[in-house]
């Protein structure tokens, strides 16, 4: 295909990613200043190698895909390296790295006996330190990876590079390759310093090392105490028997070098999963930024016969951890109507793999989200996780933003009833109001049966909506009249399902009354509501005839839900809901079971951080079986804020207001006392 007859959109594209990752390699090498997360940056960059590889006749000499690195620091000396610097391909998941595999295997004809060596992928700066006669004559950086820049003066300052090899007649000339690194806490130290001092942030250990190494006073070197990895080896002479990438590393150790002593050889890839796996997880508990596993073949013979492409060796590569906020595009946009006729607009994308999920949905929250956002069918987007499980719109990438997009219009009318949608004064979400909206109903079903609430299993989404359909249902109450013959004639479901059904749906009337009021979805009254409401007003006719000022007066309970209870119980369809749930044998009071006490009877936690062994939510069902309620943000009420792994601004608010922290393993102790 000429130039002249590739569709104007890829064009477009490939320019806007080349333009894009310029900028962004320039801010990352250059200014040591990085303007996106890396494992955006990566996706973007194999979105430009897949279309370059599409179009062959589009790559140009400057795209960010033929070069290594970025341009030098004009104001340190540039030197050439003695044997280019090279990157590492990428592979992002387990089958990548066995597409790696099948192909270095198919370039060479007779493959001798081989292993595989593996070695954390430290997230530092390369640097080359060359040796004379067992003497350190010189340091440089990666550079463009051709040219390096000499910090020979700042090299000195880091105690792990030794001055003098220790060994016995050393080989005249030695090249010495790792990676130079700031450990976390002093990576900490140096911009809590800047923050005092006013200076900018650094953004993450490995953009302080670049910086640090190109300081052009060795005293403020000195002053960050970088660290140094070795883990290459160039030896200029014979005669010296080193013939693997573990034997070189041993001869490192040996010669005075740190060598990262988490690297181990397999002898083939499944071998190597179960380390992935495993670094994956424990990485977290390393005082150094690692950001993947370097996969090397051990055998100098075999990469020798491989060599290198124009960026990567053929011999290696770096398996990168899976990413917590990806890119995708936007395919379309929609609205999704909840059970309380919330108006949800929804990104619908190119489905993509984000932390272990396909996701294809993602949130836009409400309408001012969506303007702020500016989002666009045809937009490029970084999504990430929001909580543990809907993923949501963090930004759009408006340079990438393809020619002749509109601006998106939130729709003014119910896309499910067509009645007109209303956003109340003073309220982010736009709302269907018509209460026989099919939409409201459906959400109220699913609700119901979910496993918090009713628990009927098998009365999912698609049941309901069928359901819904033949009209078999049309509120709450008529799950309870279902026969099984009906069920068993809808779409997929057939004699022995319909039975199981029924099953459930009467297994359901038992239970507890807390369950039944979560179920009934009055708003603002989640599962921890309803268990305090439950345990307090014992059951529905005492809840029904409750003022707002009885229900403000329980402990735990706000002014807007005990609003939302009053105004629920004043409407007479839900009166007629209730007498027909009376009449079903459904539990509309209290047992002694629902009456929940005990070690935190009365007390309001605060969840914070990653804990070391429980989920969030597991962590809230034990507090909540114990009588402790768990608040989302830190007040002066706070008894105890359990904080985990990575706790931010939470964490400090509590000790701001000397509140009691514990860990997770004293939370737990807490609950056996
Ligand atoms: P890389 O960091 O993905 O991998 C190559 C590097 O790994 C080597 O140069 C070496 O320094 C390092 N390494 C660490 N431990 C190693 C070991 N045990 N054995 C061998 N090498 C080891 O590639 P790169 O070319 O240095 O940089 C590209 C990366 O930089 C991209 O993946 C991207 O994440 C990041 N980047 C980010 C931005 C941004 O805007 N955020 C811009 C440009 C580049």
């Amino acid at each position: 295909m000429t130039i002249s007859e590739i569709p104007f959109k890829i064009t477009e594209k490939i320019n806007q990613l080349k333009s894009t990752l310029q900028s962004a390699s320039y801010a990352y090498y250059v200014l040591d200043n990085p303007i996106m997360e890396d494992p955006i940056y990566d996706q973007l960059y194999r979105e430009l190698q897949e279309l370059e590889n599409e179009y062959p006749s589009l790559i140009t000499l400057d795209s960010p895909t033929q070069r290594v690195g970025d341009k030098l620091n004009s104001q340190l000396d540039s030197v050439k390296h003695n044997i280019p610097l090279y990157s590492l391909e990428n592979a992002f998941n387990f089958s990548e790295l066995k597409q790696w595999e099948t192909r270095w295997q198919k370039q060479l004809k007779n493959i001798a006996e081989f292993n595989y060596i593996c070695e954390l992928k430290i997230d530092g700066s390369a640097i080359a330190l060359t040796y004379e006669n067992g003497i350190f004559i010189r340091g440089l950086t990666r550079g463009d990876g051709v040219t390096g820049e000499d910090i020979t003066h700042n090299l000195r300052t880091i105690r792990s590079i030794p001055l003098k090899l220790n060994i016995e007649n050393p080989p005249p000339i030695i090249e010495v390759r790792g990676e130079a690194f700031l450990p976390l806490q002093e990576f900490n130290r140096i911009n809590e310093e800047r923050e005092k001092n006013g200076e900018s942030l650094f953004a993450n250990p490995r953009n302080a090392t670049a910086g640090t190494l190109r300081q052009l006073d060795p005293n403020i070197v000195s002053q960050r105490k970088l660290q140094f990895f070795a883990y290459n080896l160039y030896i200029f002479s014979e005669n010296y028997n080193i013939n693997t990438q573990e034997e070189s590393l041993i001869f490192l150790q040996e010669s005075g070098f740190l060598v990262n002593v988490n690297y181990q050889v397999f002898q083939n890839l499944d071998q190597i999963k179960e380390y992935l796996d495993n670094w994956e997880i424990e990485r977290k508990n390393l005082p150094y930024m690692t950001d993947g596993v370097v996969v090397k073949i051990n055998q100098f013979s075999l990469q020798t016969a491989l060599g290198f492409t124009q960026k990567f060796p053929r011999w290696a590569i770096a398996v990168k951890y899976p990413a917590q906020e990806v890119t995708t595009t936007v395919e379309n946009i929609t609205v999704n109507v909840g059970r309380t006729g919330a108006i949800t607009p929804m990104a619908i994308m190119k489905p993509v793999q984000l932390a272990g999920t396909t996701v294809q949905k993602a949130t836009l929250h409400n309408s001012d989200r969506v303007q702020e956002l500016d989002i666009r069918v045809g937009d490029t987007v970084i999504i990430r996780k929001a909580g543990e499980i809907i993923p949501e719109v963090v930004e759009v990438i408006k340079k990438l933003r393809p020619s002749n997009t509109q601006p998106y219009q939130m729709p003014s009318h119910c896309p499910e009833c067509g009645s007109k949608l209303l956003r109340p004064e003073n309220e982010a979400v736009t709302r269907c109001v018509n209460s026989s909206c099919p939409a409201i109903l459906r959400g109220s079903l699913i609700h119901w049966a979910s496993r918090e609430a009713m628990d009927i299993r098998g009365l999912g989404e698609k049941v309901v909506i069928s359901l819904m359909e033949y009209k078999l249902v049309k509120s709450i109450a008529d799950i309870y009249k279902l026969q099984s013959f009906q069920i068993a004639d809808l779409e997929r479901m057939g004699e022995k399902s319909a039975q199981k059904l029924i099953r459930a749906i009467e297994d359901s009337k038992k239970q507890p009354f807390n369950r039944v009021l979560y179920g009934l979805g009055i708003r603002y009254v989640g599962a921890t509501n309803a268990q305090i409401l439950a345990e307090n007003f014992v059951n529905i006719d005492n809840l029904i005839k409750a003022k707002k000022e009885d229900l403000e007066a329980v402990y735990g309970i706000g002014i807007e839900i005990a609003s939302s209870v009053v105004e629920w119980f004043k409407l007479h369809e839900n009166i007629i809901l209730i007498e027909e749930l009376r009449s079903l044998n459904i539990n509309l009071e209290a047992t002694n079971n629902n009456q929940k006490s005990g070690q935190l009877t009365n007390k309001i936690l605060v969840l914070t951080g990653t804990l070391p062994t429980l989920k969030r939510s597991e962590a809230q069902k034990i507090i909540e079986s114990a009588g402790g309620k768990v608040n989302s943000s830190i007040s002066a009420k706070v008894d105890y804020v359990v904080a985990g792994e990575d706790a931010g601004s939470k964490l400090e608010k509590a000790q701001k207001l000397q509140l009691k922290i514990i860990t997770e393993s004293e939370l737990l102790r807490l609950l056996m006392s």
